[in-house]
């Protein structure tokens, strides 16, 4: 047996299998991606803390001795087994390596990849449905979010894209959905653009807010960031029935139909969701980067196709 195979045998350190579990869990409870293991780094603590390990398993050293520089090379035991198991989660695919996320994200941190994620959350037995709605990133969506933000505002834009299936059934175009929330929900601050409503689950993980798309995929709308909003349940709601658009300078105007409403319709408590907005008219709140600001064509087309349509 290796001088470290012993070391990790008189430790009782875990398996390097039960350490690869540990750190897929614990990626997908920092949202996929955990910091490339430095000295002192808090995740090395955490995942030490998930199997209790005590205060001689931390401090374990190996030795390696450089006899030609006469030198004697400290390593931690815990540190390296954790290594061991990334590095291995790495050659299977199932996170990218810090160096490779850096490429991407500017950051050195290993995060999971699509088969990660399936895998993660096939062992913490949740449904690969909550795919959808859950914030954890992951390498494959992540790449599609820079691709979103990073394409040049075109002059002229078409919001359509004719070629669309509108069936997205693909995993492609199930990633493509994923990137668009997150990228729009992110360059909104995770607010309703509408009422600025920002709120989160109490666990933290998963934001209210829903991206919507401005011309709808039922209308071969595109997943571009200027095809986007980010809208409240109710806000993202009202706007696809038509409730209320906005005009070229994204001031808000509200279906004139809103005055033969009874008065108890749209209601809770002393706010009322339409109405206030049709008194404030107010100009909605949008990304601080003019580039993300939806684009003309499509704020035109919800006009003039949904909102005039169902007005009348
Ligand atoms: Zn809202």
């Amino acid at each position: 047996m290796s001088y470290e195979g012993k070391m990790l045998e008189d430790f009782k350190m875990p398996t390097r299998k039960e350490v690869e579990q540990a750190l897929l869990k614990s990626l997908f409870h920092h949202n996929g991606v955990i910091k490339e293991f430095g000295a002192r780094e808090n995740i090395v603590n955490e995942i030490a803390d998930d199997f209790n390990l005590n205060e001689k398993q931390r401090n374990a050293y190996l030795e390696t001795i450089y006899k030609k520089e006469n030198r004697v090379k400290k390593s931690s035991l815990w540190h390296r087994l954790l290594f061991r198991a990334a590095d291995n989660l790495a050659k299977e695919k199932l996170v990218s390596r810090p160096t490779h996320t850096f490429l991407l994200t500017k950051k050195k941190e290993w995060m999971l990849t699509e088969d990660g994620y399936d895998k993660t959350l096939k062992f913490l037995g949740i449904p690969s449905a909550q795919k959808e709605f859950l914030p954890v990133k992951s390498y494959e969506v992540q790449k599609i979010v820079k691709k979103i933000k990073s394409q040049e505002r075109p002059e002229l834009y078409s919001p359509f894209d004719r070629n669309k299936k509108i069936i997205t059934i693909t995993k492609e175009a199930k990633l493509r959905n994923r990137g668009f929330r997150q990228a729009i929900i992110e360059a909104y601050d995770f607010k309703c653009a509408v009422c600025g409503l920002k709120i989160n689950t109490p666990n933290t993980t998963q934001w209210e807010v829903e991206a919507a798309h401005i011309v709808p995929h039922s209308s071969f709308g595109k997943d571009d960031i200027w095809n986007g909003l980010a809208l409240c349940h109710l806000h993202h709601w009202a706007y696809d029935v038509g409730w209320f658009s906005f005009e070229d300078n994204f001031r808000v105007i509200t279906s004139r139909k809103i005055q033969t409403l009874s008065h108890d319709y749209g209601k809770m408590w002393d706010y009322d969701f339409i109405g206030q907005l049709a008194k404030r008219g107010s100009i909605i709140s949008l990304p601080d980067n003019k580039n993300n600001h939806p684009h003309l064509s499509a704020i035109i087309w919800h006009r003039e196709n949904i909102f005039l349509k169902q007005s009348q």
